[in-house]
């Protein structure tokens, strides 16, 4: 019979998959011998049984679960429900990979108003006991029964507010008697019904809020950002109560082994004392650094940190761990790998290393790629933040540099960056349902919180800057303003922050871009010697080329010519050339670009210093170029020498129903060989020019021809190219190879491959394009649409970020097979956006490319994601 449940003295920490992260490593902390409170595990099985049984719990898991229940109850010594020696308990989400934050747990379960009376009895503690039930009212009409938390608060609220006090923990047990009261008649109020008072009814209520968690907005939301599977499901821990709110003998705290933000070694950690769960995070009170503890109470300090080395030389990383302190006695109740900064994760990789814990593969596998993109974001101007005066400061709770407009609110914060404004979001304290606009905002402040408050964890984990728990502010966040250091901010005004001290300006502070030194110097170095795949990068001018050498590009994968077209006085000549009546007409407008396109090309060549260098030749529809004001219009005809109506009668005829599929790519070098011509003449010349400077170098063009779906569409544009190439290399008397390829990026050059490399050279994967017409939808307007198939879970990611590998990428297979067994030695590579998306960049490893190519800045992503790939898949 399958089993669904497990004692934590059944399962271990390898057990992650069935158990979740949190239930795996409660049991291994339990065979570590560490003073965990007992419990059990609802399988990550019994979840995903819940829905595919139409979310019911089926009765023979129900019976497991109260088995196991019982076995509980006599470790414990305690009953579940009993009136004179109850025995309470949490309810806890732990998926397999730790989302924190996004699942909800429910502390207390099992009271109700007979067993409370005993429970304060027994504990001869009345404040206590009825702290305990409102705090259990609260959580389980929260979590269970969707009555939203800031309800209770409100209550709460009034009620200091009446009695004179600012703190919770200056309410006593009448009053405490008296919120309990109140806190029913509201639930009843609102829901109609009395609170649930069966203790076996709140445990089976609370495990399938557990489960239905697991489909929650944000938790969808948190997987896709995170490529988390949604068929993986959420494990519940049943765990007995240890109380860090008995007095002040109790306490409770969070804390890591190294410092999260900078990666030091050295605890780090908060706590406070006569709380409980979630007060530390929720920023209610302001915690109490864990060096404190010293003082308070050295014998449980000194055993804490033994516990925490012991944990850290086990698992051989930086460790996030939960305690509570009840009556003097530690309980741990959770530990995982933390999670940390990017600068954090690659100096504590580092320093692992050579503190011997691992080796170097183990490091470069530790950090997450998509991390690094923190550090490769820019930093303050020196000489700007020098002469900026901070209007306040906080918690640094995740560094990096933010400037942006202020918003007061998640949406805000959507619909201001999807405008393509820079935001800096503004909160009393955020919450999970604020995950999408903390994605969105350039930076995160808010006035309530510590280091470990929602804000701070979730920022560090996107690499977003944070500063957290600035208390000097005033916020109105209704009417969309705040004051700080006597200005007033109103939605739209910039502000910058810096995550790594704090502190806060009232003013735009501009922004500088990051380099590769130190221990991230060294990280990049490692991932070079494991790596096997080229990292190349897109790059269409002499600055990005550059940017992207000193990020460690290998090359360029794709030039896109057509940049070059749009500055000032191109975009004149490009236009003369469309609008163009004859040969000779565009020839001579054609004239006017060749020297401004050589002159590109032989910035990008010496930027590259020798390194090959893929050029595309003209791409998109000739209409994104053409003028459609009339007096845009007047002065090209002027200019041209033609009338209005004639020039305004072209453009009109550049109209396109579907321009994305229209005429484009190499079917403009079809109807107009004059510009391959030119194009051809422009990259060999510059190669010429360059190699003939620099006689060390073996410089090597790379002519793209894109958009081709037929082998003759190719040998047509490529006769013109070959034939000026030759000439032109000739007379030079230079001996210059070069190389003629395509992009596969249509469906039918993926299929007819193997024809295709007859005389393609190479191919690079355009898979932008190859995505759109494989779905039949395109990246523009997918956006209207997408969020009701991520709902649907018909698609559980954009398949514009992250390569469709079923589908796509078995055109990519395909096409890679095919092409290698016309031409052995072709040369294979992918320059779609996905190039910089290391689960697509995995894929690409599999799949045998030659390179990827990305933009520079993700060239450092790049190179760890494909360092990564080799190392997990050559074992
Ligand atoms: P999250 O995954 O959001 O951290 P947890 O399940 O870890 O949620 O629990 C939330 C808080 O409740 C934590 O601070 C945790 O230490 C506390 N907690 C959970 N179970 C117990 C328990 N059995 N006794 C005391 N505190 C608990
Ligand atoms: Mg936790
Ligand atoms: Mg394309």
């Amino acid at each position: 019979m399958a089993k669904y449940v497990y004692q934590f003295s059944e399962g271990n920490g390898k057990m992650r998959e069935l158990l979740g992260g949190k239930g795996a490593n409660l049991a291994e902390m339990t065979n570590l011998g560490m003073p965990v409170p007992y419990g059990f595990t609802v399988s990550t099985e019994a979840c995903t049984r819940y829905y595919d049984d139409g979310k019911v719990i089926a009765p023979e898991i129900e019976k497991e679960i109260f088995e196991h229940l019982c076995k509980l109850e006599e470790k414990a010594g305690k009953k579940f429900g009993d009136v004179n020696n109850p025995l309470l308990v949490s309810v806890r989400s732990g998926a397999r990979a730790s989302m924190p934050g996004m699942m909800d747990t429910i502390l207390n379960l099992g009271l109700n108003d007979e067993v409370v009376e005993g429970f304060a009895k027994l504990t001869n503690n009345d404040r206590f006991a009825y702290d305990s039930y409102r705090r259990f009212i609260q959580m389980f009409s929260d979590v269970v029964m969707e009555l939203p938390k800031s309800n209770f608060e409100k209550i709460i609220d009034e009620m200091k507010e009446k009695k004179g006090v600012k703190l919770d923990t200056e309410l006593d047990a009448d009053d405490l008697k008296e919120m309990v009261k109140r806190f029913k008649a509201f639930y009843k109020e609102q829901k109609g019904t009395d609170f649930p008072c069966e203790p076996k009814d709140q445990l089976m209520e609370a495990v399938k809020a557990v489960f239905r968690s697991w489909d929650n907005p944000r938790a969808i939301y948190y997987r896709r950002m995170n490529d988390i599977p949604s068929d993986w499901g959420t494990a519940v821990n049943v765990q007995m109560m240890v109380f860090g709110n008995t007095g002040d003998t109790s306490g409770t705290g969070v804390a890591f082994s190294r410092n999260p933000s900078t990666g030091e070694k050295k605890l780090y950690g908060e706590f406070l004392m006569n709380a409980q769960g979630e007060d530390v995070v929720a920023g209610i009170r302001t915690p109490q650094s864990i060096d404190e503890l010293k003082n308070i109470m050295p014998e449980i300090y000194d055993q804490f940190v033994g516990i925490v080395n012991k944990l850290e030389d086990h698992y051989r990383d930086m460790q996030d761990m939960e305690f509570t302190i009840e009556n003097r006695k530690l309980y741990m109740l959770q530990t995982r790998n933390g999670k940390r900064t990017a600068t954090a994760a690659i100096n504590i990789a580092v320093d692992l290393v050579s503190e011997g814990m691992i080796d170097k593969k183990q490091a470069v596998l530790m950090i997450d790629p998509k991390q690094l993109d923190a550090l490769l974001h820019p930093q303050f101007d020196a000489a700007a933040i020098k002469k900026a005066q901070p209007v306040g400061s906080a918690l640094p709770a995740s560094p990096g540099a933010a400037c942006g407009k202020v918003v007061f609110s998640a949406e805000d914060a959507v619909a201001f960056s999807q405008k393509g404004d820079k935001v800096v979001l503004v909160r009393l304290e955020t919450s999970p349902e604020d995950i999408e606009g903390m994605n969105h905002a350039e930076g995160i402040l808010t006035v309530r919180g510590g280091m470990t408050s929602h804000a701070a964890v979730v920022a560090r984990g996107m690499g977003t800057c944070c500063v957290a728990g600035c208390g000097d502010i005033v916020i109105d966040e209704e009417k969309k303003v705040f004051t700080l250091g006597g200005q007033t901010f109103h939605e739209g005004d910039f502000i910058s922050l810096d995550g790594t001290t704090g502190k806060i300006y009232g003013e735009a502070i501009p922004t500088v871009p990051a380099s590769l030194s130190g221990n991230f110097g060294t990280i990049m170095e490692w991932t070079d010697e494991f790596r096997k795949m080229g990292v190349r990068t897109n790059a269409d001018t002499p600055r990005d080329a550059k940017q992207a050498r000193k990020f460690g590009a290998e090359g360029i994968g794709l030039c896109r010519t057509e940049h070059m077209f749009f500055e000032g006085e191109r975009i004149k000549a490009i236009r003369e050339m469309i609008c163009s009546k004859t040969v000779e007409q565009r020839k001579k407008a054609l004239a006017k670009l060749l020297p401004m396109q050589r002159g590109d090309f032989e910035g990008i060549y010496e930027a590259m210093e020798g390194c090959p260098v893929t050029i595309r030749f003209l791409d998109p529809p000739l209409h994104e170029f053409v003028p459609h004001d009339e007096a845009d219009i007047r002065a090209l005809a002027d200019e041209m020498g033609m009338k209005y109506e004639e020039v305004k009668a072209t453009i009109d005829g550049l109209h396109e129903f579907n321009p994305m599929m229209g005429h484009r790519g190499c079917r403009l070098a079809v109807s107009y060989p004059e510009i391959a011509e030119m194009q051809t003449q422009a990259v060999i010349e510059a190669a010429i020019n360059v190699q003939k400077k620099h006689a060390d170098w073996k410089v090597v063009p790379e002519i793209m021809i894109p958009l081709v779906g037929e082998i003759k569409e190719l040998q047509f544009v490529k006769k013109t190219v070959v034939t000026t190439a030759d000439e032109i290399i000739k007379k030079s008397g230079v001996d210059l190879h070069y190389k003629v390829g395509t992009m596969i990026e249509i469906p039918r050059a993926a299929l007819t491959a193997d024809e295709i490399a007859k005389d393609a050279e190479f191919f690079s994967f355009g898979t932008n394009d190859l995505t759109q017409m494989t779905f039949g939808f395109s990246r523009d307007d997918a956006g209207h649409f997408l969020e009701y198939y991520y709902q649907n879970k018909i698609y559980e990611s954009d398949p514009f970020a992250k390569l469709d590998q079923v589908g796509v990428g078995k055109l990519v297979q395909m096409a890679a097979k095919l092409g290698r067994e016309t031409r052995p030695d072709i040369k294979l590579g992918i320059c779609g956006e996905h190039g910089g998306d290391p689960s697509t960049i995995e894929f690409c490893y599999k799949t045998g490319l030659n390179y990827v190519s990305c933009s520079p800045f993700r060239v450092p992503i790049a190179r760890l994601a494909a360092a990564q790939a080799a190392i997990k898949y050559d074992k």
